[in-house]
């Protein structure tokens, strides 16, 4: 990859907040972005910013572990961004929002640990994703206030299911995690994963629950 600087990372996640901010995922000073600087650092947004109005202040670089190379406080989630940078060289951003269909999806669902999505051609705006005859699994990982043990969770997830092509995963309650291979793709991501999840909602209010799919339980 060619290495970019912590200014021109700033600039990008800047865009990207606003858009977001302006879309409603990131309220309340909510949510955090990060994209990857070189093989063993990444920007990411500074605790408690209001990312529809992001300045360079706002962003701090960070080394794979999460500590920070430089002032500033990372977000208290930066080892759920790094460990997907840290695992994956492929991976150039991480986008975190929260998002109403996802937050209300996996409350709707208690006990679904992970969605089987199934029958969408939207499916297709995940690069490797199964096309739209097969499934396509998003796990759903409980809230936890320790990072530490949550990053563990994904971690464990991820080394159970390495022929998966992974591009997102839910917190119950919380919001949705997403990443691609630069700032587009990650975009391009998010903005599918959160269509299908609204899909998913409409469907369910429309009493078609298990027509798309949702598997209760199931899965690991
Ligand atoms: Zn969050």
């Amino acid at each position: 990859m060619i290495p970019r600087s912590l200014e021109n990372g700033a600039a990008v996640l800047a865009e990207l907040g606003q858009r977001l901010y302006a879309a409603g995922q990131l309220p309340a000073t909510s949510g955090n972005l990060s994209v990857r600087l070189d093989e063993k650092s990444c920007a990411i947004t500074a605790s408690g910013t209001d990312k529809g109005r992001l300045e360079r202040a706002g962003v701090l670089a960070v080394d794979l572990s999460g500590a920070p190379l430089g002032a500033g406080h990372p977000s208290a989630e930066t080892l759920l961004h790094t460990q997907l940078y840290d695992r994956f060289a492929a991976v150039g951003a991480v986008l975190h929002t929260h998002a109403p269909a996802a937050v209300v999806l996996s409350r709707l669902r208690p006990r679904c640990r992970e969605l089987e999505l199934r029958g969408y051609e939207l499916q297709k705006a995940l690069r490797g994703a199964p096309d739209p005859e097969r499934s396509l699994f998003v796990p759903i990982f409980e809230n936890d206030q320790d990072i530490g043990r949550l990053a563990a969770e994904v971690g464990a997830y991820l080394d159970r299911h390495p022929q998966r092509q992974s591009w997102g995963y839910l917190i119950r309650g919380h919001g949705l995690y997403v990443w691609g291979e630069d700032e587009v793709e990650a975009w391009r991501h998010l903005e599918a994963l959160e269509y299908l999840l609204r899909c998913e909602l409409e469907l369910l209010r429309y009493g078609a629950a298990g027509g798309a799919a949702v598997g209760e339980g199931g899965g690991t």
